[in-house]
């Protein structure tokens, strides 16, 4: 088998890829409609599947070629995808797309208006144990659900979790790497930091909002 184990602690991956500063560029700008913020929202997020995965187990596979026989290789592990309600939905596709056989969980976190504490009201996980686990959310703002949706996940038996997201605040990153120290986040962008209503800045709006014209 190849492929390394869970990345070390601590790890903050930034895409690089310029296509990934191009599509981010029009995802932030104000002007971006809804239909076509779906489609960029569709395309950083294959670049950061692609980036999430590129260190996932292979096993050799005896096949033939047309040619003669070859040896193979094949993804050792299945993948599951867990968005977080509901902008995380927005982030789906492109992993059923990558990785037709990912399971695909959901958590339903809702901020209190009063307390500004996220609790999860709905929450439907496939098996966990021997997976890598995608945690899906695009805005990593105060980190808080991101930490109670590694909760539960790891609650429900994920080893090998990592999360995924679009665009982070320094607060998110230092929060999910306080409470969940060995969960790797991949990320288009850290931006500078969190406004008062803890909006991200620059950052692209809300992203609910704008996937769904809200
Ligand atoms: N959620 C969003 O959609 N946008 C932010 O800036 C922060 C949280």
């Amino acid at each position: 088998m190849q492929g390394r184990n869970p990345l070390p602690a601590m790890a903050l991956t930034i895409l690089q890829h310029p296509l990934a500063l191009h599509v981010l560029t029009h995802l932030r700008d104000r002007t971006t409609k809804p239909a076509l913020f779906r489609t960029l929202g569709g395309q950083i997020t294959l670049l950061l599947a692609l980036e999430a995965t590129r260190d996932l187990a292979t096993e050799e596979k005896p096949i033939e070629t047309p040619l003669e026989p070859a040896t193979g290789h094949i993804l050792a592990k299945p993948l599951a995808v867990v968005p977080i309600l509901r902008a995380g939905l927005g982030m789906v596709e492109p992993f059923l797309d990558l990785f037709p056989d990912v399971s695909v969980g959901y958590i339903g976190l809702e901020r209190d208006h009063l307390t500004a504490v996220a609790h999860s009201y709905y929450c439907k996980l496939p098996p966990l144990a021997g997976r890598r686990v995608l945690v899906i959310d695009p805005m990593l703002a105060t980190g808080g659900s991101a930490v109670q949706a590694l909760d539960v996940v790891k609650a429900a038996g994920g080893i090998d979790v990592a999360l995924v997201c679009i665009v982070a605040a320094p607060e998110g990153v230092a929060l999910v790497e306080r409470r969940h120290p060995e969960v790797p986040i991949i990320t288009a962008a850290l931006d500078r930091e969190l406004n008062a209503r803890k909006y991200i800045l620059p950052g692209l709006g809300d992203f609910g909002d704008r996937l769904y014209g809200t």
